[in-house]
């Protein structure tokens, strides 16, 4: 046996032994709580390749789950591109990004919060400019009418529409390609005809994004690389 784990006993668990692999790549196993130490190690040198693979793909994501730390060099998202990053602090400019010449520029004291905040309210700014732009141009292409539209700071949610046809999008939109972004806000629009995912809704979703599918996944696969 050369694998660490940590062990968890429960009275609760009847029978089986579980395992999972935690945030930081630790192997935890779960077990009844009179399981013997043998039939532990028993069990988990048979699902050696499982862990092996699973702690190979856990290592893959883990610069993915990263929090930023708002450090020079460090790459943020803009429209489906990486730019890397220049702090510093200059008191007597402005505080805040500035995104010139293919880099950002971040004026600020070394504090993580206030760091994040800078980029989150010039992401939202980005974010309005732009959606505005894209909710416009599909409503008169589709002759919707919306009730408004509102940049949010929701992590899992990209965007939503209401029953009274209310437009919501998360401001981490601003950093996926275009063509996803259309996705998102036609995904949105279509909402305002049909409040539901039945195949009516994306037989009208697919009329104006016919790859809308490509979209749909590549925002799946990706969704962990627009944490701040
Ligand atoms: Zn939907």
């Amino acid at each position: 046996m050369n694998i660490q784990y940590n062990l968890k006993r429960s009275r609760k668990r009847k029978k089986t032994i579980s395992l999972q692999i935690g945030d930081n790549s630790e192997l935890m196993i779960y077990a009844p709580y009179f399981t013997p130490v043998a039939e532990i190690n028993r069990f988990v040198e048979e699902k050696q390749t499982w862990i092996d693979r699973a702690m190979r793909k856990q290592a893959e994501l883990l610069p993915l789950h990263k929090k930023k730390e708002y450090v020079t060099g460090e790459n943020f998202y803009y429209l489906g591109q990486a730019y890397p990053l220049e702090a510093f602090f200059e008191p007597l400019e402005n505080t805040g990004v500035i995104f010139w010449n293919n880099r950002f520029f971040l004026n600020c004291p070394e504090n993580t919060e206030m760091k994040k905040h800078c980029f989150i309210s010039w992401y939202k700014k980005k974010a309005r400019q732009y959606l505005s732009e894209r909710v416009d141009f599909y409503i008169s292409m589709l002759k919707l009418t919306s009730s408004g539209l509102r940049i949010t700071s929701a992590e899992r949610r990209w965007g939503s529409c209401s029953e009274d046809n209310n437009l919501s999008f998360s401001f981490r939109l601003i950093m996926v390609p275009r063509q996803v972004i259309d996705y998102v806000v036609v995904h949105e629009l279509m909402h305002i005809r049909e409040k539901n995912h039945s195949s009516k809704f994306w037989n009208l979703v697919i009329e104006v994004i016919p790859d809308y599918k490509a979209q749909r996944r590549w925002l799946r696969e990706h969704q962990h690389h627009f944490n701040l």
